[in-house]
This record gives structure tokens, sequence and C-alpha cells, in this order.
């Protein structure tokens, strides 16, 4: 490590900036929302920097840099673009100790700005040493996608309740119980903007931690569940939401739809719990909703992962309901529908203007019984969606037929959408069987019907999704 990461206190403080130009302007934004008392030394200001000093924000020196203008400051920033005059103020500011930054020139600075992630009060500094400023600022998207926006709100509550935790607790108990709330319920309500039920969930804490520790360890409270959408199988397509949920989490249960690569994402020390259904392997949903719950009365955070969304066809609703009648407390996490994955995959639009005003996902297996609207899927300008329709698909192409759509009438399947080996199939709806049964099409495959499914490429977004990736490794 060859600089030492420290946050400066600037209320007040005396900061030189010499340079009037764009780059100066940010440092000097930056400085300013710390709080810092700026003297922007230059001979032109440029507009924002006439502004601030127009408004008395900063206070401006006309002319040419001459180290005198040093004195007094806490710190000396050059952001004229002139080497020579960059390097005066280097040499002036060491000269009184002052510690000075040269904009992208390390080797004229004794200290660096980092690439910052700003959830204020927390805030993460990213640097390179000044070797790599664009590799820190693609670091910093990366944490920043990574951080809840509103762990802001997080350390506010924390910081507003350390007094009654300092009177009520004393160190080894207050560090355990702090612990607690930024781990379990407490935090993930502030995160959720669910204040009050933070604020309860917090007293309940509070009480609790105030027991010995095995009359606590009784009245712990309950886990919880999440009942998360993985989406449609790339694991970039996870929310930001899901994907720190996974990471809380003590025990995943999983579908077959999940690939390894998502629960990957798990905590390393999770269990890991196969609930799939499966041919000759089958987890009856009982079991499951009980499963859940006894884990979760154990007091263990439950990611219950299915493919897709849990609440299309993943029969989120049901556990949801059961998880409720019994007290303990779940979250609904949405994912990427199959429909809306694989339409990306394929670039088919759901709907279109002049092509489809409507779209309605459906199961194939309602072919076999006569509860569904079949001439609405049938008709013109609407796009349905199948799911799980592999082994229904004659009787579906029956059944559309038979309420009017023509045999013309596009139709694509899309097998295995986003995952490794996807295949887009296009067809009309008299060709599709045989073009299945050609290629030996098996779940996961989705069946798309109507005018939109003639548009798109096959895999026209995955290969620009290639190409966009291989620039990106060669820049
Ligand atoms: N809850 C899931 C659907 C579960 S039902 C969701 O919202 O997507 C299972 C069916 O979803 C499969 O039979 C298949 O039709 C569809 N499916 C799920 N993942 C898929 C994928 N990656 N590609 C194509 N179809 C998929």
């Amino acid at each position: 490590m060859d600089h030492l990461p420290v946050f400066l206190q600037l209320q007040g403080a005396a900061v030189a900036v010499v340079g009037g130009g764009r780059v100066a302007a940010r440092k000097t934004s930056l400085l300013l929302e710390c709080g810092a008392s700026v003297t922007v030394i230059a001979p032109h200001l440029d507009e924002e920097l006439l502004e601030h000093a127009a408004r008395g924000r900063v206070r401006h020196l006309s002319g040419a840099f001459a180290a005198c203008h040093l004195e007094g400051a806490t710190l000396a920033i050059a952001a004229t673009g002139r080497r020579e005059v960059n390097s005066e103020v280097s040499s002036a500011a060491r000269a009184r100790r002052i510690p000075v930054n040269v904009v992208d020139d390390p080797g004229l600075s004794t200290f660096i700005f980092p690439a910052i992630i700003d959830r204020s009060p927390v805030v993460v500094a990213v640097g390179t040493g000044g070797r790599a400023p664009v590799l820190a600022r693609l670091v910093r998207e990366w944490i920043e996608a990574l951080l809840p926006a509103a762990l802001g709100a997080l350390a506010r509550f924390m910081s507003e309740r350390r007094p009654a935790v300092r009177l009520a607790l004393a160190g080894g108990a207050r560090r355990r119980l702090w612990e607690r709330i930024a781990r379990g319920q407490v935090a993930r309500r502030v995160l959720e903007g669910d204040e009050s039920g933070a604020q309860r969930a917090f007293e309940r804490e509070l009480r609790l931690s105030k027991l010995t520790r095995s009359r606590a360890t009784e009245a712990r409270d309950l886990g919880e569940v999440y009942l998360i959408g993985a989406g449609p199988g790339d694991p970039d397509l996870l929310t930001v939401k899901a994907l720190r949920l996974l990471q809380q989490s003590d025990v995943v249960l999983y579908d077959r739809l999940v690939p390894d690569a998502i629960l990957a994402r798990a905590r390393r020390e999770a269990r890991r719990i196969f609930v799939g259904k499966e041919p000759g392997r089958h987890t009856a949903q009982e079991r499951i909703h009980e499963l859940m719950i006894r884990l979760a009365r154990e007091g263990l955070r439950v990611a219950r992962l299915k493919g897709g969304d849990p609440l299309v066809f993943g029969r989120g609703g049901e556990e949801a309901q059961a998880l409720a009648r019994n007290g303990i407390p779940f979250l609904l996490v949405p994912g990427i529908t199959a429909a809306l994955g694989a339409a990306a995959s394929a670039a088919i639009p759901l709907t279109h203007r002049g092509l489809a005003r409507s779209v309605t996902l459906v199961t194939g297996h309602a072919a076999e019984d006569d509860t569904l609207d079949w001439s609405a899927l049938a008709r013109d300008h609407a796009t349905a969606v199948f799911y799980m329709w592999v082994a229904q698909l004659p009787e579906i192409v029956t059944r559309l037929r038979a309420h009017g759509a023509p045999p013309s009438r596009p139709a694509a399947v899309i097998e295995r959408a986003t995952l490794p080996g996807e295949r887009v199939l296009r067809g009309t709806l008299g060709g599709i069987a045989g073009l299945c049964a050609e290629a030996t099409v098996s779940a996961p495959a989705l069946l798309v019907v109507g005018e939109v499914a003639a548009l798109g490429r096959p895999s026209a977004a995955l290969q620009l999704q290639r190409e966009m990736f291989l620039e990106g490794t060669a820049a």
C-alpha cells in the first residue's frame, strides 16, 4: 500500500485551488460539499466557478499564482492543465508542508483523490495509487451497484440510536447488539424504507439484549423468509436486492430452474437445499412449506430461490400464504420472468405498435382443460407466451387453430433463454410442431405465438452482448 486512505475533516478549513477550468470546478464542488472554505486562484474562471464566486461560495483571487497565495491553507490543489504552473504550486506547497494534489499527476502530488461512492454518512473511497484511475472508476461502479440505495439512512438510523444503546448496555453486549442490528431485521427494514417497523424491531432487540443470554436465545426473534425471483438463468439478471438478500441468508432453498452460477452468488457458508420438482425426486409443496417454517422458527434467514419471478407460475403465492398463516415474516423479491428474459434474448418485442396490443402469460397445462379463453389467445394483434408447454404442443396448436388463428401466424420457441446453449426457433403455428420435433426441444422453453414472433433475429441480442463483451475486454 503506497498511500494511506484517510478521511479529512474540512469544515471551515481554508483550501487553495489553483486553476479556473472544468477540472478545478469539479474539485471545488467536492470541497464545498465537505464544508471547506475555498479560494480559487486563476486569471479566468469558467461558468460554474464564476457562479460560485458570484454567490459568495468561493473567494476568487484573479491573476497568476504566487507562492504567498498558499499562506494559511490546509490543502492545495493544482488543476491548471499547465505543467510549469502545477509544478510551481507543488513545490510551494511542499516547502510549506501543505498537502498538495496536482490533478492527474501523482508524481507532483503528496495526496491523491480516490474515486468516491457517496451514501453519506457512508463514504467508500477507491484508489489505485494514481496508477489506473479508470480502473478505480470501474471498481466504483461495481461497488455502487452492490450498495443499497438507503445505506445512508441506515447509518443515520444507527447513529441516532447510539446514545440510547450506550446508556443501556456495556462494551461486549453493546457490540453484539449492533451486530444483530446491522445484519438482521432492523437493518433490513430500514433499507426497505420501513422506519417504523425498524424502530419496533430495534426496541425488541434492545429489550432482548438486556436479558441473560440463555433467556435471550429462547426469546430471540424468528428468522424470516425471502421469496426471491432468480430470473431466467443469467446470473447478471438477478436484481440487486436479490443478490443482497442471498448474501445475507443462512439457508438457500432452490428449484431445478436455478443454475449453479446463481447459487454460487449466495453466501459461501450458507446451507443449500434442493427442493425442486423433478421426475422421481419430488418435493411436495407442503413439505417445502414445512421446511421454510421450521428453518425460520430456528431463527434462520431463509432464501427461497425460484426461477424467473416467484409470482408467475412459481407457486410463490401459496408459499407466501403458508408463511403468513404461520406468522413467519417474509419478503417477496420480484425476478425477471422467463417471458421477459426470452423476449430480450431473441429480440422479440412482446407488444409492438401495430402488431400486438396485449400479451398473455399462460401455462401449457391449461391446454388440458377448458378454463382458458382460447379465442382471446387466438385473436389478431395479441401475443401469447406459453410456459410449460412442450408436452401439450399439439393440443395448443389445435385449440388456437380451432379458435381462428391462421396457420401462418408467426410462432417462436426460445429454449434455455439467457442460459448457455440458448436456442431460438422461428416458424409458424402450422409448422412449429414439426420444427420442435426435428430440433428435439426440451424444457425449459417458451413458446411465443403472435405477429411479433416474426420480429428480431435469432439471438440478435446475444450477438450484440458478445460483441460488447469482446470490445470491453479489448479496451
Ligand atoms: N416462475 C418462473 C416460471 C416457472 S414455470 C418464471 O417466472 O419464469 C417453468 C417454466 O418456465 C418452464 O417450463 C419454461 O416454460 C419457463 N422457463 C423458465 N426458465 C426458462 C428459460 N430460461 N428459458 C425458457 N423458458 C423458461
